[in-house]
């Protein structure tokens, strides 16, 4: 079974694919570590999104282990990771590496920009993951001050709002519903209650069928 989660930055779409995956015990990807991990190999070997060559590079040689990598999460990364996103090439060689993590045995749960749209248009289940801007600033304003991370809740909105334009508007696999997706506005939910709502548009979806074991 494969499940889709799409949705602009700080909507909450991290939080819930994880806790779906957990909840039908299938394998979970955060396809935007992929973007992120190709910006921070950039920016290790000295270079930036300007360099395609080497960008494409970087999108080849991913190490898995390094997904983890805290670094990741940084403000700079992501503004790093939206502009090496925009590259064909090395959404062609991110597509590969996200096609094979998905072809396992049980399937998986997947979340980004475009897995509903070019990712896995089979999908069993799709969901768009949206919020209002400002609700999505103060989330991820707060996560990053309790890692320690100094930025004014303004700063963090611009930074959104920048990279939501950016994601929407460009030409290769934008962000955008696809047509079948479903829609879950989690402006005034807690992660508690966006699951509940997730896993019941799932099993609307799936019947009883969907669970895997
Ligand atoms: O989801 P996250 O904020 O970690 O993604 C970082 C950036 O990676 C996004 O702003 C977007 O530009 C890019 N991305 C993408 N397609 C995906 C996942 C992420 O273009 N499937």
């Amino acid at each position: 079974m494969i499940i889709a989660v799409d949705g602009p930055a700080a909507s909450g779409k991290g939080t819930l694919a994880r806790k779906i995956a957990a909840h039908y015990g299938l394998p979970y990807l955060d396809t935007g570590s992929l973007y992120r991990a190709t910006a921070r190999d950039l920016l290790v070997a000295k270079s930036d999104h300007e360099n395609v060559n080497e960008a494409v590079r970087a999108a080849q040689n991913i190490d898995p282990d390094s997904l983890d990598d805290p670094k990741l999460r940084e403000p700079g990364i992501g503004e790093a990771a939206s502009l090496v996103a925009p590259i064909p090439q090395v959404r062609a060689a991110l597509l590969q590496y996200q096609r094979r993590f998905c072809t396992g045995p049980k399937g998986a749960v997947l979340d980004g920009r475009d897995i509903g749209t070019v990712v896995c248009p089979d999908a069993n289940v799709k969901l768009f993951i949206k919020a209002d801007t400002k609700v999505r600033a103060r989330r991820r304003f707060l996560e990053l001050e309790a890692s320690g991370l100094m930025m004014t809740e303004a700063q963090v909105l611009a930074d959104l709002q920048k990279r939501d334009e950016r994601d929407r508007s460009r030409h290769s696999s934008p962000l955008v519903k696809a047509v079948d997706a479903h829609l879950l506005d989690t402006t005034n939910l807690d992660i508690e209650s966006s699951y509940k709502a997730a896993i019941e548009l799932i099993e609307g979806v799936l019947g009883d069928g969907g669970k895997t074991d």
